[in-house]
């Protein structure tokens, strides 16, 4: 009797990444989508010095050097000026940078690696509220026909991201909290002197603001660059002195912050990876890397046999990247006027120290915490 495929819900790099990584184990899952298309969204716009060195090994590490643009550090500017300045080249690591890369195109570039390696994405099927989940039993529906399938799995990744339904069919808590100001971004044409290989940070009165370049590979030389502008308030795009918008924004969107982790990551046959086990701002630029590391330990485990010690290896170093995430995000927000105090003044000072500086490195790279150990 031939044994039914493991089964991937979702089709976001989570779901992508842990598809390639178990491919690479000789483990073939069935991944799908309820998607009638691959999103095209910039999303996550950070790929970490970790994601590329798990990436390594399957040659998509080099695809994605050959398109991103290296990010050499970040600038912290208040009041038109550069207060302080941190740069990735002081750590001791082999991508000592962040590679800016859109999420749409990091996205392709794992998808066909997934279709060279014989596996497509089938889309419009979506999970839908199933009682047996637990068991390895996921009712999906086609979006479109409504025709119903029952899979059948020896187990379930469910990376269906944020409003996970795989969660909820599980009946596994998602406790924190979620900000009740919604935070703004808008990606546009910039004319400016920003230098486009850092992030720029801005400290201002109502909060922050973020840019960094947006790079998707369809660019071309001489145009004006495409900055991801993120503000935790309305019309970010008001505070930009330094910088003046070309155009209308390619993407506008606002959205509220959660900080969350499952109390569990896995019940019964069902494991958590990705946004549908965890969510943080996107302060740290950790959401989609963290989500590839859960994707990368998670096939490991698979790989010999171990996955009942994916709960134990992965809550505790995701719940301490949540708090982080959390804490950095409070200290950058600087929402009450003796916390900007704090933030403005302490901050260009802080950075000058060097355990508070390789914290931050530490931190954004996706570097503060040791990979697990997995014997060949
Ligand atoms: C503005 C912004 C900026 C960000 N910047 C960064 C950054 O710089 N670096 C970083 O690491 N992260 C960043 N993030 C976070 C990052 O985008 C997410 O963490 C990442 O998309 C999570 O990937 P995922 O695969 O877990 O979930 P998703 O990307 O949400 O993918 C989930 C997939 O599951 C599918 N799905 C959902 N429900 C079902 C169902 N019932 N049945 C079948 N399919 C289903 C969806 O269609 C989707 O394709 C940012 C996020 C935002 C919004």
């Amino acid at each position: 009797m031939t044994q039914s495929p493991p089964l991937i819900i979702g089709a976001g790099p989570v779901g992508l990444a842990a598809a390639g990584f178990l491919s690479q184990h000789g483990i073939t899952p069935r991944i799908v989508d309820k998607r009638n298309e691959p999103s095209q969204l910039s999303k996550a716009l950070a790929v970490n010095p970790r994601t590329l060195e798990l990436l390594e090994a399957s040659g998509l590490t080099d695809k994605m050097l050959a398109i991103g643009k290296k990010i050499a550090g970040a600038t912290i500017h208040r009041k038109d000026r550069i207060v302080a300045e941190v740069d990735f080249d002081q750590l001791e690591h082999r991508f000592p940078f962040m590679l800016a890369l859109s999420q749409a195109t990091t996205e392709r570039i794992l998808r066909e690696d997934l279709a060279e390696r014989g596996i497509e994405v089938e889309h419009q099927l979506e999970l839908v509220d199933s009682p047996q989940l637990e068991e390895g039993q996921g009712e999906l529906v086609h979006t479109e026909t409504y025709e119903r399938q029952l899979a059948k799995a020896p187990w379930i990744l469910a990376a269906d991201g944020a409003h996970s339904i795989a969660r909820k069919s599980v009946h596994v808590p998602f406790p924190g909290e979620t900000y009740d100001r919604a935070w703004v971004l808008d990606d546009i044409a910039l004319a400016s002197d920003l230098a486009p290989n850092r992030a720029h940070i801005k400290f201002v009165d109502d909060g922050f603001l973020f840019l960094l370049p947006v790079v998707t590979g369809e660019e071309n030389p001489g145009e004006p660059t495409v900055w991801r502008v993120l503000g935790n308030f309305p019309e970010p795009l008001n505070y930009l002195s330094e910088a003046n918008p070309m155009g209308e924004s390619l993407w506008n969107s606002s959205f509220h912050i959660s900080h969350r982790l499952v109390e569990r990551m896995n019940v019964g046959k069902v494991y958590f990876a990705g946004d549908a086990a965890h969510l943080h701002s996107p302060v740290g630029a950790r959401g989609m890397n963290l989500g590839i590391e859960d994707a990368w330990v998670f096939a490991e485990l698979a790989r010999q046999d171990r996955l009942n010690e994916y709960h134990k290896l992965r809550w505790p170093v995701d719940n301490m990247i949540v708090h982080r995430i959390k804490t950095m995000t409070g200290f950058a927000k600087g929402e009450s006027f003796f916390k900007r105090m704090i933030r403005n003044h302490l901050a260009p000072h802080l950075l000058r120290w060097n355990s508070v500086r390789e914290t931050m490195l530490h931190t954004v790279t996706g570097l503060d915490h040791p990979l697990p150990e997995f014997p060949e």
